[in-house]
Formats: C-alpha cells, structure tokens, sequence
C-alpha cells in the first residue's frame, strides 16, 4: 500500500503531515518555494541579535508533546521549556499595567483588586474553560470535519447546552466580570485568534485557559526550534525535502492528481497534499473547473489580521517582560478598523515580546531583541512611509508607558507587513494567520481537506480545519495523514 505522495509547502502542517505519513510507510517528498522549512517560523539574524520572525507565543504545550510522542519522543529530545512568569504584562496606561502571573491564587487576589469577587469569578470562568478546553481538543480538535454529522455525538450534545459554546465570547465573559481591564486582557486572545470577540464563539475561552492555567512557554532557542524538531521528525521517518523550488501546476488526468510541476521539476504523485496557502493553490495550481472555492468565495470570508511587524536590536537593557500587551487605546475601536472598514488603524493596539530576557542568547550583553507586532486589516497597501509613522508612534507610546528611553539606543530596526506575507508564502490578502475564528468559519465550515472533484488531492494548514496557530497546524498535519490513511485502505 506504499504510495508516492507530494506534500507542497514544508510549513509546520506540511512536515507534521509528511512526518505522519512517512511513518505509515509512504515515500513522502516535500517541495517548498523558500530556501528553507518552516513556513511561517523564520529567524531574522543581523550583528549578534536574533529574532523569530513570526509566532512568538508557545501555548497548548500537551499539543505538541502528543505530536512527539506519535513518534516516541519527548518534546525536551529536541528543547526545553521555560515557563514564562508573567505569562505577560498589559499596559491600560502610564503608570497602570496588571501581570498575568503564575501564581493561580496571586492572580485571583489580584482580580479581586480590580473587581469585588473577581478571584471567584475567575476561578469559575477557568473551570468552565477547562471543560471547553477538554471538549474542544478531546472532540473537536482532531476531526476532518468533511461532514456536520461528525459532531453528533451523545456526550458532545449533552455537554453543548451547558457549555454555552457558540454564545459570542464577549457575552460569556460579561457575564463572569464587570471590570473593563478584566474584559479586555480576557478578550485578547480572541483578538490574536483573528476575530472580534462580538463574532468569537465562546468555544474559544479555550484560550484563556491555555494562556492562564496551561502557561505561556519559552522553547530553548526560541520559536524556530520548533520547526528544527518537526523537521528533524519528518526527517527521521524517512520524507525528503526538496528546497527553492515553487509548485506552479498540479497536473490532473481524469479526476486524479498525477504529477506537481515545479520551476525546476515534476514529481510523480499517487497522492498530494498541499499545505502552501489554500486559495493559492487552488487559484494557480488548478483549472477552474477543479477548484473547490471561487475567488468569490475567497472574497467573502473573514481573514484573520495582518500584521505589520517590527524587529528593532537595542544597545540597552529595557526594564520590561517578555511578554507586553499596550492596551492604552480603545480595543474597540482598533477592532472595527480591522473588520468593519478595513484601513490603517489610526491608534492600534500592540504587542512586544522580547525574547532576550528569557534567552540571553538573542541578543549582545547589554542589548535587547525586541519584536513589535500591531494587528492591522488584511488586503492594505502597504509601503515604506505608512511602515515608518507607525515605528514612530508606538516606539513614542512605549516609552511614555515603560518609562525608558528607546529611540535613542536603536541599532537597527527592520519591518515586515502585507506584501512580504504575499512575497513569502503567498498569503491571500497578506495574512498573517489564516481565517478568523469566527462562528461561521469554525469546524466544518472551514474550507474543507479534501478536494470535491480530485479524489487524491488534500489540503493541510491554517485555512482549513482545525485553524490558525503552530498546535493547530500540527495537528492538521495529523488529520490529514489519517484521512488518507483511512481512504486508501
Ligand atoms: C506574525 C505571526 C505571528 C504568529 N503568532 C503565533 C503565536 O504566537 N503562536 C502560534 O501558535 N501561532 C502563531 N502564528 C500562527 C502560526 O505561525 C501559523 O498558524 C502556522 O505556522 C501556519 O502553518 P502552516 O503550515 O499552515 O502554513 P505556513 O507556515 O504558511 O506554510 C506554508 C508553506 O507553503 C510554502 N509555499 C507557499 N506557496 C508555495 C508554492 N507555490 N510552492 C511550494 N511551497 C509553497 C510556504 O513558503 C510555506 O513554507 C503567527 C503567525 C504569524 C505570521
């Protein structure tokens, strides 16, 4: 039963997919169009600083610890992890910023300080996102999600009532807390999930529960690693990789994938996997007739955000976490900017992580590597100028916030926005991260893994279920391997 199978794209879904079918005996190639794997999860590395270019929040650590031991390993074979204590501090204003620490009971007294009950209150909110959580990796989360019956199941039933999980998340959370701090640090996630928390099922508290109560990790090496360990794990079950070359046909012969041609190349295929941008693929790779989703189709969805990110190497030390959320303008406002009319946000949100003061290795002593990301809309034009005002504008907020001195210490900074995304990974619209979480585009509503008219044609990765982040992309690699498995037999 041994096939020829061509993944395209050694994202993190591409090479967890290829690593699983590698072990069921297949002889797997993967192809990518960049010089190296990893899809999304780059390292930018100039003059003794280091910074991973994309993901830099490691959640679900049970996520990938499964994922090795699919193939008897433990996650510390390939890293170790570091806790993060606070998981992260958030920033309302000068002189007012709240840490999510470790401590469970630290944190809920420090609820209670904004909020009468607020401890209680979270102590309520996390069990109830515990068992969203249970359901949603346990029952959910691995599903091909090919048709609505896969859901119906006694014990999901029973528990969907009582869990609420399609009540819009901002609704579930006013209804444990009142404080608007609380509201916003617990909206957040949903935010990084790439909806409005008004459009985010409260399916997705799960979050909360990852970032509070399963902890927000730091893998030795940083964020990179992880693609090195899946790469490594793909390697060692046998899968090739073929580098610098981009897929620009999947040949068809009567309703079946026969070949994928490359710049250089083809490759015989008995079955293909495409993990590289969903849309792309089909808009480019195939004929019309073959394609699952129009570009109507593509048009109408609810993209998660961009992101205009910067890398900046400092000369000093900044008194600040690893993890920094400057909430100090109107969530709301910044939402609407990315989903309701979609432009240049005019004072947005942001996000810094800095990864050296976790892992001195990143940057000199005495410096800082510090990355900014700001959500913006997908599908803006994007240029050098708009790129420059923002730098300006949130290193300026930063350091009224911090209370430090930035602009003055910069060795170098470098940005990263829409058309990179395009030129890179030909990301539809320039996303960062797939489509929104939002209710009408969760499980089997997300564009499907399997083509309708090619019967050895499947899809992997975050536009397809179970969506965007490195967990889900593993295990969408998984769902994969096992979808074919279960059809060829
Ligand atoms: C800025 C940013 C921050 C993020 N933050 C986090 C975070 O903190 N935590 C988290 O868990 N997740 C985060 N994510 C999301 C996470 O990185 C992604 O969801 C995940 O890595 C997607 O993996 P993938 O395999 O689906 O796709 P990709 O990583 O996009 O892989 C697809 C691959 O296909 C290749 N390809 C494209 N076109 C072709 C072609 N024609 N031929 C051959 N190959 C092709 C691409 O080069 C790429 O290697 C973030 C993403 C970004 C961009």
């Amino acid at each position: 039963m041994s096939k020829e199978i061509v993944v395209i794209g050694s994202g993190l879904a591409g090479m967890s997919c290829a690593a699983y079918l590698g072990k069921a005996g297949h002889r797997v190639t993967v192809i990518e169009k960049n010089f190296t794997y990893g899809g999304r999860l780059q390292t930018v590395s100039e003059q003794g600083f280091t910074f991973d270019s994309g993901p830099s929040w490691y959640w679900m650590p049970d996520i990938f610890d499964s994922f090795f031991a699919d193939f008897d390993k433990k996650t510390n074979d390939y890293y170790d992890l570091t806790r993060i204590d606070p998981g992260y501090r958030v920033y309302f204003g000068e002189q007012d910023h709240f840490d999510l620490v470790e401590n469970l009971d630290e944190l809920k007294r420090n609820f209670s300080k904004l909020e009468q009950g607020g401890g209680k209150a979270l102590q309520r909110y996390l069990d109830d996102a515990g068992e969203k959580y249970e359901v949603a990796v346990k029952k959910f989360m691995y599903k091909p999600s090919l048709s609505p019956l896969e859901y119906i199941h006694f014990d999901l039933i029973k528990r969907l009532g009582r869990l609420n999980l399609f009540r819009p998340i901002s609704r579930h959370i006013r209804q444990h807390f009142d404080n608007q701090k609380i509201i916003q640090m617990l909206e957040f996630p949903s935010l990084l999930l790439g909806a409005k928390p008004s459009e985010t099922p409260a399916l997705y508290s799960i979050m909360n529960y990852a970032d509070i109560v399963l902890g927000t990790w730091y893998p030795s090496g940083g964020i990179r690693s992880v693609a090195n360990a899946i790469y490594e794990v793909a390697k060692s079950q046998g899968v090739n990789f073929s580098f610098n070359q981009p897929v620009n046909k999947i040949s068809i012969n009567t309703n079946k994938a026969t070949e994928v041609v490359t710049n250089k190349s083809s490759y015989h295929a008995d079955i293909v996997v495409a993990n590289a941008d969903y849309n792309h693929v089909e808009q480019t790779m195939l004929p019309k007739f073959y394609r699952n989703y129009s570009k109507s189709y593509w048009e109408k969805r609810t993209m998660s955000p961009s992101a205009l990110l910067f890398y900046v190497a400092l000369n000093k030390k900044l008194d600040i976490s690893h993890h920094t959320l400057f909430f100090d303008s109107d969530f709301n406002k910044h939402a609407k900017e990315i989903y309701d009319g979609p432009k240049w946000p005019s004072e947005p949100l942001f996000y810094t992580s800095c990864a050296s003061k976790t892992d001195p290795k990143v940057a000199p002593d005495n410096g800082e590597a510090l990355f900014i990301l700001i959500p913006v809309a997908p599908n803006l034009v994007d240029n050098e100028q708009t790129r420059k005002s923002y730098f300006q504008q949130v290193i300026s907020r930063m350091e009224l916030l911090i209370n430090q001195d930035i602009k003055d210490h910069i060795v170098f900074s470098k940005s990263y926005a829409h058309r990179d995304f395009i030129s890179d990974y030909n990301s539809f619209q320039g996303n960062a991260y797939g489509l929104a979480n939002t209710l009408f585009q969760t499980a089997f509503l997300k564009p499907k893994i399997k083509n309708n008219k090619i019967n050895n044609l499947y899809y992997t990765g975050q536009l397809t279920v179970p969506g965007p982040g490195m967990p889900p992309a593993l295990v969408s690699g998984k769902i994969v391997a096992d979808q074919i498995d279960i059809e060829i037999k």
